[in-house]
């Protein structure tokens, strides 16, 4: 399967790994929108918010739960973050494997262009 995040996870391309466990893994964002821009993800591919099924509730459970974690150890819990998942064209998505952005560091604006 030729899914650039599946080759992060395996290893087959360089990432800047905050966090991972067995079914998670964050990592710096190659192009960042702000000065703490990181994605998480989980290991299995699945393609789209859309591809989600109520097995998955726990999955996307530890996303969000590893996101609000690495905030409070980057220092930036406090400041205020964003958690932001694009789905297909219209919402941005340019990687089809589910992705969950955090970004801070700056006051962000809303709403998203
Ligand atoms: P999307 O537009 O919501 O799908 O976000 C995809 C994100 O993946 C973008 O912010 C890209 O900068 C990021 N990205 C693409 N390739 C890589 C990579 O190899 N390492 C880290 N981030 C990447």
């Amino acid at each position: 399967m030729d899914c650039i995040f599946c080759k992060l996870v395996k290893g087959e391309l360089p990432a800047d790994i905050l966090y991972q466990d067995d079914e998670v893994m964050a990592f710096r964002d190659i192009d960042p929108k702000a000065p703490h821009h990181f994605l998480v993800i989980p290991k299995r591919h699945i393609a789209t918010l859309n591809d989600l099924t109520p097995e998955d509730a726990a999955l996307v459970g530890r996303l969000q739960v590893t996101a609000a974690q690495l905030a409070k150890e980057y220092g930036f819990d406090e400041s205020g973050y964003r958690v932001v998942m694009n789905c297909n064209q219209d919402g941005g998505q340019t990687v089809w494997h589910i992705h969950m952005h955090v970004l801070a560091g700056r006051t962000l604006s809303w709403p998203p262009g």
